[in-house]
């Protein structure tokens, strides 16, 4: 029988299991965690129905796309509390870290030779379909693609990549209540024969050990560092998550755009632990949705099916910040599924997966790209409209030029786009309002759109904590236009794309608390 959780697997090989092998693996890419997961779900269903122990591998290279200091202490502090949650699961946990004494080149595929089945995470962006692909091609047993990403699975959001998230809320709210009643065993049901403590074919890395001297010493672009008292990992993201509902959940709505030190800010801070898959965006909901006295699925109002307000429950803060964390953060998941699905289709590399072996990581949903020097993105990425009218305007006469470096040493004329890029690069964050100011800004003072988009994608994916994200690229192009409508009059460089400026925002938001709280940033005061 086909159950709802069905629809989030998609089988990436047509081969069969092999109930011989001697465990099933479950490869933890995108969804970091060892709770709260599909994938684990599925693993675990497939260790009773073939007996076999659960190997979970959780690895961390040195070569991924923006490699650096912040982004890998991050990623091991979670590996850190996993070891920790599969140690009390009593399931077998290896965890690899490429050192260039160990290279991790073909380690899953050896992995999976001894698997009865491989599950990973059928994440839409980044280096993860190309893994997937990879995989696939040199696998011997079945591999099957587990959608964790959302709350309701991304193959019922529709067949086509989304152009506004109105289109995309009706979806969500239509499925809302079924994908409610099939969400993952918040603390996974482990049966016996998924226990064991199987040993490692390679030295695994000891999570007992300081994360930040082990990564200092790794051949990664140490000029990155690790964020001051931001650390990464479930407990932490737990604990961001119920600070922010005890304290910052209540004037959410009216204050989230609000830019100011994030200590007294409405917005949560969870976009890096949902980034990272450390916590679930099911159990961001279940806390947000469990602090309202007794809420259950007859709260729900129907009438309020497409809306953005009032669907969830009748509070504006949990409602407002639901919109975000859920609809809003699927309109990239969903445009990344359907858009790298539509391209795979297209591609001749797809169908020669052995020449896609050789190239992971790779990135280029037609052409989203890694900014290997094409510029080619905007041109077929953005709606018409957006496109023309950035074209028209693209011999405009620009009143500030700044290169890459300019930009990222923040070294521009405007006070406030400095401070929200020094931000960035300080603390791995940067305000949600100021996030689109900066980059409408970018569009203003480059040579070209393309080059905005190449320099967005470095700065952004560089630094953000939550960068390499679907929501890293969907935040970048709505500067450009997706997902949005023309914003008329017509204005230089920008044409009838929506415009922002520094002027009208210090005209709308009180700055003085934001600029002291980059000031002490800049003066090593401030904690992050
Ligand atoms: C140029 C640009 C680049 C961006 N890059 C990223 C990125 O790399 N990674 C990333 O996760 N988000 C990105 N965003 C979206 C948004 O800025 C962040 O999700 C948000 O600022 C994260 O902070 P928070 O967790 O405190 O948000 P909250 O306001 O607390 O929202 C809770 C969650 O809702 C989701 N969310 C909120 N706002 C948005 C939004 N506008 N679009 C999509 N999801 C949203 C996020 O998952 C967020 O964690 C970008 C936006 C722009 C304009």
């Amino acid at each position: 029988m086909t159950t709802f959780n069905d629809t989030r697997v998609r089988p990436a090989t047509t081969r069969p299991a092999n109930p011989a092998g001697r465990y099933v693996l479950l490869w933890v890419q995108a969804v970091r965690r060892l709770h709260s997961s599909h994938a684990l779900d599925h693993a675990l269903r497939l260790c009773r129905l073939f007996r076999k122990p659960l190997v979970v591998y959780e690895g961390l290279k040195l070569h991924y796309p923006w490699a650096n200091a912040r982004h890998h202490t991050f990623l091991l502090e979670g590996m850190k509390d996993n070891a920790s949650a599969a140690a009390r699961l009593g399931v077998a946990y290896w965890p690899f870290v490429e050192t260039p004494d160990q290279p991790g080149r073909g380690l899953v595929a050896r992995l999976a030779a001894d698997a009865c089945a491989v599950v990973t995470d059928d994440h839409p962006a980044y280096i993860v379909p190309a893994h997937n692909r990879a995989l696939a091609a040199k696998c011997r047993v079945a591999v099957d693609l587990v959608d964790g990403n959302s709350l309701v699975p991304l193959a019922l959001l529709g067949d086509k990549p989304v152009s506004a998230a109105a289109h995309l809320r009706p979806r969500i709210h239509a499925r809302f209540a079924e994908a409610w009643a099939n969400r993952a065993a918040a603390e996974p049901d482990v049966p016996r024969e998924a226990q064991s403590n199987l040993a490692a074919p390679f030295r695994t890395w000891n999570p007992a050990q300081d994360v930040r001297p082990f990564v200092a010493g790794l051949p990664i672009d140490q000029t990155v560092p690790p964020v001051p008292g931001v650390t990464g990992g479930t407990t932490a993201g737990r604990a961001v998550l119920a600070e922010f509902v005890s304290t910052r959940l209540r004037y959410y709505a009216e204050g989230r755009n609000q830019p100011d030190d994030p200590a007294r800010g409405a917005a949560s801070g969870l976009s890096p632990y949902l980034r990272s898959g450390h916590v679930g965006i099911q159990e961001v909901a279940e806390t947000v949705l469990g602090s309202l006295a007794g809420w259950s699925l007859d709260d729900l109002n129907p009438r309020a099916k497409g809306k953005r307000d009032d669907f969830y429950c009748r509070d504006a803060d949990v409602n407002g910040f639901l919109d975000e964390a859920v609809t809003w953060r699927d309109v990239g998941y969903q445009w990344h599924f359907r858009r790298n699905a539509e391209c795979r289709t297209q591609s001749a590399e797809w169908k020669n997966p052995s020449r896609q072996m050789e190239k992971v990581p790779q990135f280029n949903f037609e052409t989203m790209d890694f900014s290997p020097g094409g510029d080619r993105t905007l041109d077929v990425v953005l709606p018409v409209w957006a496109r023309d009218s950035l074209r028209q305007h693209a011999r405009d006469e620009r009143e500030y030029l700044y290169t890459l470096d300019q930009f990222e040493a923040a070294d521009t004329h405007d006070p406030l786009w400095n401070a929200a890029q020094t931000e960035l690069v300080r603390t791995g964050r940067i305000h949600n309002y100021l996030r689109m100011l900066w980059g409408k800004k970018v569009l203003e003072w480059s040579a070209t759109p393309a080059q905005t988009y190449r320099v967005l994608e470095h700065l952004n994916n560089k630094y953000a904590l939550d960068g390499r994200d679907p929501n890293s690229y969907s935040g970048i192009l709505w500067c450009f236009g997706l997902f949005d409508r023309p914003w008329p009059p017509e204005r230089p460089v920008f044409g009838t794309v929506r415009f922002m400026s520094s002027a009208n925002t210090a005209k709308k938001f009180k700055l003085a608390g934001y600029y002291e709280y980059v000031r002490r940033l800049t003066e090593g005061r401030a904690p992050a």
